[in-house]
């Protein structure tokens, strides 16, 4: 089982719970996944941003090889 921690009160409830024991909050059906997704979410958009910069600007690398 895994613990998280809940947003509301921050106490630990584990993933498969549906709702916080403590405050009684309901928790998204896939709570112990949304780090993950946004993680990978937040990789992505990073991918994407350094992919459109090095289209956009071509990169000039000779201040860093010195010539
Ligand atoms: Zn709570």
């Amino acid at each position: 089982m895994r613990e998280l921690i809940c947003e509301h009160c921050g106490s630990t409830v584990v993933a498969e719970d549906t709702k916080c024991h403590r405050c009684g909050i309901p928790l998204p059906p896939d709570h112990g996944k949304s780090l993950q997704k946004k993680f990978i979410l937040f990789f992505v958009a990073v991918c994407l941003f350094c992919l459109f910069m090095i289209i956009w600007l071509p990169p000039d690398w000779s201040p860093f090889l010195g010539r």
